[in-house]
């Protein structure tokens, strides 16, 4: 720091001028330099409003300069890239607002001319071409008209198809606001689902007498009473009978292979498809000691799965049968 006081009063005007010389100067250099300022409003969603002033020159730039970020429900106008002259307002709005105020304007609000052309500016036109899938119908046959108790089987399982579909759609700020469907075509076709509506097997237990089905006599028995609500496969099974003698068996002990002594018109020999303690229900046997009821007990080495083993009480009796193709109600635990 220079000490004026001891310097002669020449010295310190000389001093003064070359101050007030270089501010000028300095000055002049920043004026050069200097962009111009700006007072620019923002005015936000919520209706509030700031004033800024800046030196930056599009809407963006001043947006970061005062940390302000435009969400993706938003619209800014005029757009980012716009480059501010003079006093200005930057409008950010919500898009679905934008897109009311030209539903407004179309009841015949009053809005402002400026504010309306905005919102018209954003509409744009867009082709696109969209994969749709084609669902699949359901299919329904042997329909048992006027009964209550039936059974569906899915005879063919349903696929969707696939088309594709060319539309113009109009955007209004990003938002969707009207398709037109131009073309169509099929890329796949669906599969119909095709399902058999059959009459239900009806197994009534022994503490029941309702009868909802004609197609058998409703059986009672205990097995009948262990597959109430199970679903049985309806096959037709080549059937023979078997006693206990050895020219049957081999043995003369009844044994079955399930360690259970063999008991007549209830043990059955089925193949392995069959589990050990799988019920069956032969209605043209129903006649029979258990009214037609067999459980799978037994095995036996020319027993395939499309044949059945009868165990009746005896070698007269299993002759006497022969060979017949029985209706079988299968049910599985
Ligand atoms: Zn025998």
């Amino acid at each position: 720091m220079i000490k004026t006081s001891k310097l002669p009063s020449s010295i310190k005007r000389i001093i003064f001028i070359a101050v007030v010389l270089a501010f000028f100067f300095g000055a002049g250099v920043m004026a050069g330099n200097m962009k111009p300022i700006n007072s620019v409003k923002i005015a936000f969603p919520n209706n509030h409003e700031i004033n800024v002033l800046t030196t930056k020159n599009t809407v963006q730039e001043i947006l970061k300069e005062n940390y302000i970020e435009i969400l993706d429900d938003e619209i800014v106008v005029p757009n980012l890239e716009t480059e501010i002259n003079g006093n200005t307002t930057i409008t950010i709005s919500k898009k679905s607002e934008t897109n009311e105020i030209v539903a407004l304007a179309s009841k015949g609000e009053d809005i402002p001319l400026e504010q309306l052309l905005n919102s018209y500016s954003a509409i744009t036109e867009k082709i696109v071409v969209e994969q749709i899938e084609i669902p699949y119908e359901t299919i329904t046959k042997d329909i048992v008209s006027g009964k209550a108790n039936t059974t569906e089987e899915i005879i063919q399982a349903g696929k969707n198809g696939l088309k594709e579909v060319t539309y113009k759609i109009k955007y209004q700020n990003d938002v969707e606001i009207e398709r037109q469907e131009i073309s169509s075509k099929i890329i796949k076709n669906p599969v119909n689902k095709v399902v058999s509506v059959k009459e239900k097997a009806t197994v009534t237990s022994r503490s029941s007498t309702s009868r909802t089905s004609t197609t058998y006599t409703a059986p009672t028995g205990s097995l009948a009473s262990l597959v109430e609500g199970i679903t049985p496969k309806v096959t037709t099974l080549n059937t023979s009978a078997y006693c206990a003698c050895y020219k049957c068996c081999g043995k003369t002990n009844g044994v079955t292979s399930s360690g259970k002594k063999a008991s007549a018109w209830y043990t059955v020999a089925a193949g392995s498809a069959y589990p050990i303690g799988t019920v069956i229900y032969i209605p043209a046997l129903s006649g029979k000691a258990n009214g037609g009821w067999f459980i799978v007990q037994d095995r036996g080495g020319a027993i395939g799965n499309n044949k059945l083993d009868i165990f009746v009480g005896s070698h007269s009796e299993a002759l006497q049968f022969g060979r017949q193709n029985l209706q079988c109600y299968i049910y599985m635990f």
